[in-house]
């Protein structure tokens, strides 16, 4: 997408009172889904992983410390954070107070540093220090679920296990006709059921392009949307009316552009 375009006025989107096609003929349909992901391709062919990593260790790191955080912060933060503990083996001896300093600002800091250090006492007990490369030794660590898991084998190794499935691509899905689904399992269920399994790693990153530039959480630019012939608009025209004020034509307000981004379905364990 241009970056130049400027978002166009909410009342603008609001003109768009219907799909082009029927949202009942595409919801759960496998050549909906492979269409929708056509498109996302042709419009972000050049999509990649926000955070800075230069490793396994650094990308699982990273991408549990986005959970409810932006990628921006995160990379931010690792940039000290990496340098002092620069190897599972630092980071399993660290001192939560002096972790927790150091991530504070990503948020939940206290549920992170523990799980961070226990992600990596797990990494020396039962990897040698490495990062596995399994979903199901992934999702053993502390910290680490489905989604994690599956940033670190597809991002990292290339390796397509599933598909991530964070705030954006939840949100993408549903108003796209993806899914009818709210929880991330049941939503990754219908992704991986309808798309090829060459397409599962960059269709969470392009849906999270898309979802960062044009279809906000609070604000989405239909009207200046690409995918606006083949999207049935799921929920959005009820979200929108809802959030207009009766008596004046205030814009609605918009989300952050700092809405988390890749981590927030994972749960974070206290
Ligand atoms: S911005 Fe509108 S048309 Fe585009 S994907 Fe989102 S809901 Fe569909």
């Amino acid at each position: 997408m241009k970056k130049s375009e400027s978002p166009q006025k909410n009342t603008i989107d609001l003109q768009i009172k219907s799909p082009a096609i029927p949202s009942s003929a595409f919801r759960g349909s496998a050549r909906h889904s492979r269409l929708v992901c056509a498109e996302l391709a042709r419009l972000y062919p050049d999509s990649t992983c926000a955070l800075n990593y230069r490793d396994l260790f650094e990308l699982i790191v990273a991408t549990i410390l986005s959970a409810q955080c932006t990628d921006k912060r995160v990379n931010i933060v690792t940039k000290s954070l990496f340098e002092r503990y620069p190897s599972a083996a630092t980071l399993a001896a660290a001192d939560p107070a002096e972790l927790e300093r150091i991530i504070f600002s990503t948020g939940f800091y206290k549920a992170k540093a523990k799980n961070l250090i226990s992600m990596a006492q797990g990494l020396m007990d039962h990897h040698q220090g490495q990062v596995p490369e399994t979903l199901e030794s992934l999702t053993k660590l502390a910290g680490v679920g489905r989604k994690t898991a599956n940033v670190v084998l597809g991002v990292g190794r290339g390796i397509t296990s599933g598909i991530v499935v964070d705030t954006h691509v939840t949100r993408l899905s549903q108003r796209l006709g993806l899914t009818r689904q709210s929880s991330a399992v049941a939503i990754e269920r219908d992704l991986v059921k309808a798309l090829p399994k060459a397409d599962w790693v960059l269709i969470s990153l392009r849906m999270i392009d898309h979802g960062r530039a044009v279809c906000k959480a609070g604000r989405p630019a239909c009207s200046r949307c690409e995918l606006v012939r083949i999207c049935p608009r799921i929920g959005v025209e009820n979200l929108a009316l809802k959030s207009i004020p009766k008596r004046a034509s205030k814009p609605l307000a918009s989300k952050s552009a700092d809405e988390p981004d890749l981590g927030s379905h994972d749960v974070i364990k206290p």
